[in-house]
């Protein structure tokens, strides 16, 4: 019988479910079950394709081109496995297929109601999803926080599934035990009253995760325990820690994953984190730290600096870093600064890399564009992901083929010189304003050139990378950047589109964009080859930078 365990949020949100999640994952992996994640929110948006970064984090990609939250990538890289779409709905997603069926008369004459066939909708794609990956241990996240209006409908398919199968199905509560400055001590309140609303949902917590700045005291263990209805061994404290990566390691001090096992009847075995540990150690040890700017726009949320929006992007630079026995060393710089001047270019200068990630519309595009010639001309290591790669097309061709007024028609749809543009078969999308998941998405195939540094670092020839964009370099200037010196050393199986644009290292170390999101393939135990590379390059440069 297969298993499941509810991962729900006590107190607020923001605590860590996503990868408190990933941990358990992870540490019920290397016991040798296997394992899959689901992660569900709440929001009536299908996918996270239409949110604002800025609102809800990076927009995170599956192979199957399916858009979700940035959870998704948290699973995939604690637990190395690539995840379909089954594992990602939300509300609107969930919603979306109940009317679909509904209109088909699938419901066979009767009233739909949202109790209960929402939550056996919802049920359903769980149970699909555990087949699909063959799990003896499925994780279901369920974002937000109890309490909420919006989550009630997942708590209650949690409670359902729990009513059929009650020795199959877990609930792991993380909370937050705060410590108020003024009084100085921790307090275990919050999370009575989350475990409380839980109850009301018809659920009890198996195993709580006590989140808080510090470890928990056998006292408030005790305390939680008594008056959320657990056993005190199940209070298991999950204090802040360095990085993300210390999590499965903390957890299994506590035992986390034979609990676990014991909650689910399953049989206790030990867990093998070596590689796991390995790749800790590694991320301590790397001293030379690399400094690395990122340059792009999604940075602010009223006075708050988001560091999530380039999650994936900032997990795959730390990959290759510690792969590399280095230390990335990271600063955001947001492109509207060079635009407006208020930041001189020389403070490139210092970088030992500079990275533009992906993004969309006008905001600071001509800042980058600014920074893009500087560190081509510099040759200060550039990589270039997906928008980073078609406005180093839009620089080169500019600066380098002669091409003055040359744009990407994202921007300026009546350019002369359209080097980037719509691909046909998004135009009538465009034109319609058919926008919600209709950009090309997903995995696709690319061949890559002889003699370049993208065949070098992945050392084949053919590469398979995820994609999301509705732009693409135009076939039509290709001939002209290359004789300025660009070389497209990775193209579609056809031929026709751009993958990748670089420099030969003949004449700038590392200048190299991808029209893919490589950072979406990257995880900790196997890095990047093109994040290596580029860390690499950025590693030489620190090195001749000292001399
Ligand atoms: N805005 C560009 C496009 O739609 C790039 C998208 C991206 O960087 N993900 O093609």
């Amino acid at each position: 019988m297969p298993k499941y365990i509810f991962i729900v949020g006590g107190v607020m949100s923001g605590i860590g479910k996503g990868i408190a999640s990933s941990a358990i994952g992870r540490i019920l992996k290397s016991k040798g079950f296997s394992v899959t994640a689901i992660k569900i929110d709440p929001y009536i948006n299908v996918d996270a394709g239409t949110m604002n970064p800025t609102e809800h984090g990076e927009v995170f990609v599956l192979d199957d081109g399916y858009e979700t939250d940035q959870d998704m990538g948290n699973y995939e890289r604690f637990l190395g496995e690539t995840l379909p779409s089954i594992n990602y709905m939300t509300t609107g997603r969930v919603y979306q297929e109940i009317i679909r069926r509904e209109r088909n008369l699938e419901y066979g004459g009767k009233n739909v109601e949202v109790v209960p066939h929402v939550p056996l909708e919802v049920i359903r794609r769980i149970e699909e999803a555990q087949k699909l990956a063959r799990a003896d241990v499925t994780l279901v996240e369920i974002g937000g926080t109890i309490g909420e209006y919006q989550n009630i409908i997942f708590l209650e398919a949690a409670r359902m599934l729990k009513q059929k199968h009650p020795k199959d199905v877990a609930v792991v509560m993380v909370s937050y035990v705060p410590i108020p400055r003024n009084i100085g001590e921790m307090k275990t309140k919050p999370t009575q009253y989350a475990s409380r609303e839980l109850n009301s949902a018809g659920l009890q917590a198996d195993i709580i995760l006590a989140r808080a700045e510090v470890a928990l005291d056998q006292k408030r263990k005790d305390k939680i325990a008594t008056f959320c209805n657990v056993a005190p061994d199940r209070v298991i404290s999950a204090p802040d820690v360095e990085s993300i990566y210390d999590v499965p390691l903390n957890y299994e001090k506590d035992n986390l994953g034979n609990i676990l096992c014991r909650v689910l009847g399953l049989s206790e075995k030990t867990s093998n984190l070596k590689d796991w540990e390995a790749f800790v150690a590694k991320s301590k040890n790397g001293t030379a730290a690399v400094p690395i700017a990122v340059v792009g726009k999604y940075f602010n949320s009223g006075d708050f600096v988001l560091s999530d929006v380039y999650i994936s992007v900032l997990e795959a630079l730390k990959a290759a870093a510690y792969h590399l026995d280095l230390k990335p060393d990271i600063t955001y710089l947001n492109s509207k600064d060079f635009e407006a001047g208020t930041m001189p270019l020389s403070a490139l200068d210092q970088y030992a890399g500079v990275l533009i990630p992906g993004g969309f519309g006008e905001t600071g595009v001509e800042g980058k564009i600014k920074v893009i010639e500087y560190v081509r001309e510099k040759k200060i290591p550039y990589f270039g992901l997906c928008y980073g790669m078609q406005l180093a097309v839009v620089e080169y061709a500019r600066h380098m083929a002669g091409l003055a007024q040359a744009h990407t028609t994202e921007i300026q749809p009546d350019t002369a010189y359209p080097v980037v543009m719509v691909m046909e078969s998004q135009k009538e999308n465009v034109a319609k304003g058919k926008l919600g998941g209709t950009m090309r998405l997903g995995a696709y195939p690319a061949l890559l050139k002889e003699g370049t540094i993208a065949r070098e670092a992945y050392k084949k020839d053919t590469i398979s990378e995820r994609h999301r964009h509705r732009y693409e370099v135009n076939p039509k200037y290709v001939g002209q950047l290359q004789k300025a010196g660009l070389v497209f050393s990775g193209r579609s199986p056809d031929g026709v589109l751009m993958e990748i644009a670089e420099l030969p290292t003949s004449v700038h170390p590392f200048f190299l964009g991808t029209q893919f999101h490589p950072e979406f393939l990257s995880r900790p135990l196997s890095p990047h080859p093109l994040f290596v590379a580029f860390i690499k390059a950025a590693g030489l440069r620190k090195q001749a930078s000292k001399k």
